[in-house]
């Protein structure tokens, strides 16, 4: 089945039952010439329902998205569905075939691009491009992430505080689907113009991931990924079918924590090479030793001891053995509850 290049937005049929694939021209700002982002509409036959978007790639070194959202744009059948999804399996597509985590053609973070700008260097368009006529159409959304090349974490969904108490308890008991060990809810004041943020914002139930690390496509990150999506059509009533884990049965449910406070995130006090002792997932108790900062600047000098800076689970360790001064290198959750049902079986 072959795409169909727009240059127009409007072009693209949001209200079609069954199943297109576009690719989504955006200019370059400096030479004649696209970029192509790959988008999936599909609408189901079954009859009107809900919105679902979601998408890999929002940085082009994570990889699992891009692998789980790619091959549900081939295997999602429009007969089997109620609704419509839409898919970005590649949304900052220059990225993704550089494999980094920011565009190489404006050097934007597309998570930190949000709202966007009509009139902003390719990146803030593409991310205006998603808010107007992605974002605005769906009624959950999904954007799947990984730790990249700098941090690891347990596998995890995530979410940020929001202040509709409604909404806060429905993207607590969404956030499960994933059937991640953890569920984590972050601080919004650690960076701002994400897609998670503007969706939250716009007051759809929104779902972010850490699925993987270090640059690889993670096995058990891709089966999180496609579970928690599909259980995410289910859960909404746009696919039929029981919802299934992804993990053995038995597992525990996914566990939420939360590190919503500036302090929870802990900066590296200098450059060096860190030496994890200490897992991401595992439980840790106050001034318990998680990790070792070594500056090889000088002769016979002692590693730094990093601790934790409170009892919790540990969210976060870096992965590149260098880490830069003020970079974060401990995260610390604590339990949280959001009275949120489990809807796993
Ligand atoms: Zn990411």
């Amino acid at each position: 089945m072959s795409a169909t290049t727009i240059h127009n937005f409007s072009d693209i049929d949001f209200d079609r039952p069954g199943k297109a694939h576009y690719e989504v021209a955006f200019h370059h700002d400096g030479t004649w010439g696209n970029v192509l982002v790959p988008l999936t509409v599909i609408v189901g036959a079954r009859g009107p329902g809900k919105t679902v978007a979601c998408f890999g790639g929002t940085h082009g070194n994570e990889y699992e998205g891009q692998v789980a959202v790619w091959r549900l744009a081939q295997e999602l059948d429009p007969a089997e569905l109620t609704g419509r999804v839409i898919l970005l399996p590649r949304f900052c597509t220059p990225a993704c075939d550089a494999g980094t985590r920011e565009s190489p053609l404006d050097g934007v973070n597309m998570n930190r691009a949000f709202p966007g700008n009509p009139r902003g260097s390719i990146t803030y368009r593409m991310a205006d491009f998603a808010r107007r006529f992605v974002l605005d159409r769906a009624d959950v959304v999904l954007d799947i992430h990984s730790g990249g090349r700098i941090l690891r974490f347990p596998m995890c969904s995530s979410f940020h505080e929001v202040a509709d108490g409604t909404q806060q308890q429905e993207m607590a008991a969404a956030a499960r689907l994933f059937d991640t060990p953890f569920v984590m809810v972050y601080a919004s004041a650690m960076a701002s113009g994400l897609l998670t943020d503007e969706a939250e914002a716009m007051g759809k139930i929104t779902i972010g991931t850490e699925l993987g690390y270090g640059e690889a496509t993670i096995r058990q990150g891709v089966r999180h990924a496609e579970v928690g999506i599909r259980n995410t059509l289910r859960h909404y009533g746009l696919l039929a079918g029981e919802l299934e884990r992804a993990r053995p049965e038995g597992s525990p449910p996914p566990r939420i924590v939360r590190a919503i406070r500036l302090e929870d995130y802990v900066p590296a006090p200098i450059s060096g090479v860190y030496e994890p002792t200490a897992e991401p997932g595992q439980a840790v108790t106050r001034g318990e030793l998680v990790g070792r900062l070594y500056d090889f600047d000088y002769a016979s000098s002692r590693p730094l001891d990093i601790r934790a800076p409170r009892d919790g689970w540990l969210l976060v360790i870096p992965f590149a053995a260098q880490v830069e001064k003020g970079q974060t290198i401990v995260v610390v959750a604590e339990d949280a509850d959001y009275s949120a049902p489990n809807p796993l079986p």
